[in-house]
Formats: C-alpha cells, structure tokens, sequence
C-alpha cells in the first residue's frame, strides 16, 4: 500500500478505482517533415485546433442546468487561448520553418508559453499554465485521434471510480460529477484553485497537488480519498479499506443524523446563544440555506458577480442579483463590496496586464475600490437600492488604515446624496461593518471598532498576511496555521475590542467552518460564525455539546502555550472535552 499526500478539498471519504486520465502524460511522436508533407501538416493542426474549439462549443451547449454559472466563463477562456498567436499560428510557422510534425510544433510553442507563465511572479497568473497545458493537450488529443481505454470509460457512469487526471478544467469537474465519479486526484492544483472551489461548491472529494507521486497510481488500482487528512491511499489492505468505509458510512450517517438539528437553537451546554450564518458565492448556494439551518449571510461575495465576467455587471444587473440573494436570506445578508484584485481578476485575469510582485499585498479589495469610483459607486448604488426589499449590510474587505475607512464612509456619503438627489428610492440606514484580515487592522481593530456597526474576522487572509505566506501557492501551504500564537492573539484582541465598543463580531474565514477549532473560538469570545452550508450543521452540534466556563482553564492554557506538540494536545483535550 502507498499513501500519497497533497492538499485534500473537503473533509470527505471516497473509496473507488482509479480512471486515470490520458493527459497525466501524453507522450507524442516528434519526426521531421519532407517539404512535400508540409501542407498537410499544417492543415492536420487546423483541423486539430477547430475540432478542440468545436469538442469546446458542444460541451458549452451540453452543460447540466445544475453547472456553476461560471462553468461557461471558464469554457470561454479555453476558446479564447485558442486563438491565441503562440497556439493559433506559431505552431504553423514551427511547422513551416523547422519541418517538425505538428505534435511537436505545438508542444515546443506551448512549453515556451507555460515556461513564460512559470516566470511570473503573480501567482494567478502563474496558474494560468494550467489553463494552456489543458487547450494543447485538447488539440493533441484530436491530432492524435487515439483515445485511450481510460478516455472511453470517462464516456460511462463513473460510479464507483476516483478519476486521476495532471488537472482537471472547472467545465470537467462538473460534467464528470454528472456522471457520479466519487471523487478525483490531481497533480497540480492548491486549496483555492477554481477546480477546488468547484470540488468544494459540488461536494466532490479530492485531493489536489500529488506532484510527481501520482505517477505511481494506475489505472484500476483501489484508491481511498481521505480529504481531511490530505491523503491518497493506493491499494489499502483489507483492514484499512473496512475502516475507511466504515469511517465514511459513519461520516454519511453522522450527516443524515445531523439533518434534524435544522431547526435546533444553536446554544452552548451553559445556555450562551451563537448565531449561524452562510457564505455565499454562487446563486444554487441560496437554495440550501434554510435545509441547512442558516440564519442569515454573513459573507455575500459580491466578485463572483464579476470573475470571469466578459464585462463590468451594470448597476440595474447587480441590484437584481442582491435583490435575488436578501428575498432568499433567512436574515441578514452582510453585502461585502468588491473584493477584487490578487487572485480575484475582472474578466479572468485577461485584462491585467500589470506585473505585479505582490499581487496579495497590492491594489485588492477597497484600495481598487477607492482607486476606481467607476467600479465602487455602482456597486454602492445597488446594495443601498436593493436594502430596501430585505435585511441588508455593507461589509468592506481588506481595510489596512483609518484613512481608507473615512475615505469608504465619505464614497458612501456621496452615493447617497446622489440617489437622494436623483429621487431614487433606497434605504438609508444600512449597518457598515468591515472585514479585519489585515494584521496592522487587528492590532487597531479598536480603532475601527468606534466608527463601524460590526467587524467580521476573514481569517484566510488574517493567517496569510500574519504568517506571510501566500494562500494560492500549494508550495507554502503547510505553513498556514490557525493555531500559531500570532494569530489566535489577534483574533482575541479583535473580539475584545468589538465588546469594548458594543458592536458584534463574526468570523467568516475558513477557521469558522472547521470544528476542530469551534470550542476554542467560543472560548476566546466568539459567538457569530459564518461558513459554507455544508459546515453549518456540524458546527452547530459541536456547539451545543461545549461548555463554555467548564473550558475557560483549557482556553487560558492554549493561548500560553508555545510548543506545537503541547497545543495540539490542548486542543485535542479541549475537543474531547477531558479538559479541566
Ligand atoms: C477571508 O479572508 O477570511 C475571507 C473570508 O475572505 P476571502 O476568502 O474571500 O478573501
Ligand atoms: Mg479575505
């Protein structure tokens, strides 16, 4: 048996067999040409590239009423590198000039482009290698019209079988959903990879980023995803297998079970109330809301409006969608205003033609707000129209100094006399809370405390910009810890300084999804969580099992804590609740 580890999507078990993907290697022939073989050649890619574009176009036209809406977008980029110069006509002049055959023109011109992808240091950009390794090895596929026996079961139900693939596009995730593959590994990829984001959003297992140790798995071999523990097992012996199945029919049973805490308070053993509330991306999140016992949003992300958009959503377009998500809110939604910038691009990234170092640390979230009126005060505009018709709330992302705050509450200001002045009917009163994700924020959220209605913690960036590591490079991955010390500090420092000013805080990050660390963050103050609906039950139950002043011993000990070893002990105690 092997174990092969990569970063897992999701805390789920999938048994099955592996379908392992002709593109995880495809080996092409390289020859060269006779002058005579020219033309044909050439003709050969052609023809290869139009029946990539037209494979592109069915799948467009065949996608299941159920696909992400951003499924399309992302088809739309593919078609796009098609036309591309490096693939739509360097290959012909290789062809031409060199003689190669097409397989190997094609491969030479896209290994020139992923090596410049490679080099940038943007790392959304970067991973746009992924997107030319996916086009060109659609093409090869056609040139070499050979699919291989894996590429015609993919055709079947896939019930039953784990795929293995170097990557998979976000329009093949869905499509190979639909036919019931029980999970998938890939060799590239990090936690927030669109891929992953799909995985997540469809609730498929999968673990992503194996690198070169998915070259060890083969076709049929028994495969276990164990996304919590970010492992693959090849081939487990009989015990483990009964183990895992028995772990996953337990998890399967535990959610069944969990079902009927829907309408169940969320209230500790020592009788303190928490409020639940839900992330937001995509329009279907909407409709598992109330199943999953949600009482309200507390993280509405507006960019998903924009990402991968061919253009700039107009006002009356984003009213509607707000419109659309407070009519379907059980509560409260927070509205967090445009968190674009960094990995989160306009248009896909094809617009950005900056190279910038730092893309985390640069022009995101309100600083590109504040730079652009042109984007913000339509956005504005829209939430202050739409708040009329449910219980809406602005949250503004990424706030690093008080400046930016007074400078958001001024834009703010004029958006209102504006639509005063034109006669247009919006409410007025709408709460404005921020995100604190900014270490230099946390440690003035006091600050911040006194001239907003509520703060959220967005621990993903709290934990990336406190530990400096950047959260999309699977390479540092292993360094991102809600347990350091810097971090769990900040967090207590920024629920205190909402109690000092009377406002509420909640947490919106990751961290408040995962109950591993609920207790701790009840302990430290918190009582608003926000997360992704699948989280939302489970959470709830862990929280009506904790005690609060029973754990404030083991809570102390855990914020003194130094060494690793003795916190992860601490917090196992604090779990199994043998502490104290
Ligand atoms: C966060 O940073 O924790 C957060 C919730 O926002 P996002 O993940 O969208 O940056
Ligand atoms: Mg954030």
């Amino acid at each position: 048996m092997l174990s092969l580890f990569g970063t897992g999507i999701g805390r789920h078990i999938a048994i099955g067999r592996a379908v392992v993907l002709g593109n995880t290697e495809r080996t092409i022939s390289r020859h060269l040409l006779k002058n005579d073989q020219i033309d044909d050649e050439i003709s050969r890619l052609r023809f290869a590239v139009n029946d990539a574009r037209e494979g592109l176009m069915r799948l467009a036209d065949n996608l299941p009423l159920n696909a992400p809406p951003e499924t399309r977008a992302f088809i739309d980029v593919h078609l796009l590198m098609l036309d591309d110069p490096v693939i739509a006509t360097a290959p012909i002049n290789t062809i031409r000039e060199q003689k190669k055959n097409a397989e190997w023109a094609l491969k030479l011109n896209a290994e020139r482009l992923i090596t410049f992808f490679e080099g940038i240091e943007d790392s959304y950009l970067r991973s746009k290698k992924n997107d030319v390794i996916q086009v060109v090895d659609r093409i090869l596929l056609s040139l070499q019209q050979t699919p291989t026996e894996a590429d015609n079961r993919l055709a079947n139900d896939l019930a039953g079988h784990i795929v293995v693939a170097a990557d998979l596009t976000p329009a093949d995730t869905v499509m190979l959903r639909h036919r019931h593959m029980n999970g998938f590994v890939t060799r590239f990829g990090g936690p927030i990879s669109h891929t992953a984001i799909l995985a997540k959003s469809l609730r498929v297992p999968a673990v992503l980023g194996l690198h070169g140790t998915i070259d060890y798995i083969r076709n049929d071999d028994l495969l276990v995803i164990d996304g919590a523990n970010n492992t693959v097992l090849v081939a487990p012996d009989e015990t483990l297998l009964a183990e895992f199945r028995h772990r996953r029919d337990q998890a399967q049973a535990r959610t069944l079970s969990l079902q009927s805490l829907q309408k169940e308070k969320a209230q500790t053993q020592d009788g303190r109330t928490v409020r639940l509330l839900a992330n937001v991306e995509l329009p279907e999140d909407l409709d598992v809301l109330h199943d999953a016992g949600a009482e309200g949003i507390g993280l509405y992300r507006t960019e998903f409006l924009f990402m991968n958009a061919h253009q700039q959503p107009s006002e009356s377009e984003q009213y509607s969608a707000y419109c659309q998500v407070l009519e379907h809110s059980p509560g409260p939604v927070a509205i967090r205003t445009l968190d674009l910038g960094a990995d989160k691009q306009v248009d896909g990234g094809r617009s950005n033609s900056q190279n910038t170092v730092n893309p985390a640390l640069g022009l995101r979230a309100i600083r590109l707000c504040l730079r652009e009126p042109d984007l913000f005060k339509p956005q504005l505009r829209a939430i202050f129209r739409a708040a009329i018709t449910g219980q809406a709330t602005i949250m503004i992302p990424m706030l690093s100094s008080l400046s930016e705050l007074d400078q958001t509450l001024m834009i703010i200001d004029e958006v209102k006399d504006e639509l005063s002045r034109d006669g247009v009917p919006f409410k007025s009163d709408v709460p404005i809370g921020g995100m604190i994700e900014v270490p230099a924020a946390a440690i003035a959220a006091d600050l911040f405390a006194r001239k907003l209605d509520f703060l959220s913690i967005g621990t993903n960036d709290l934990i990336q910009y406190t530990l400096a590591i950047d959260r999309i490079d699977d390479e540092v991955n292993y360094l991102y810890n809600p347990l350091h010390p810097a971090v769990l500090r900040l967090i207590r420092q920024i629920i205190q300084a909402g109690a000092t000013a009377g406002i509420p805080v909640s947490m919106c990050g990751e961290m408040a999804g995962d109950s591993d660390y609920t207790r701790l963050l009840l302990g430290l103050g918190l009582r608003e969580f926000s997360m992704e609906c699948s989280s939302l039950p489970e959470i709830k139950q862990r929280i009506r099992e904790s005690d609060i002043n029973a754990q404030r011993a083991t809570i102390e000990k855990i914020l003194a804590a130094s060494a690793p070893s003795q916190l992860d002990q601490l917090i196992a105690q604090l779990n199994d609740g043998t502490s104290d």
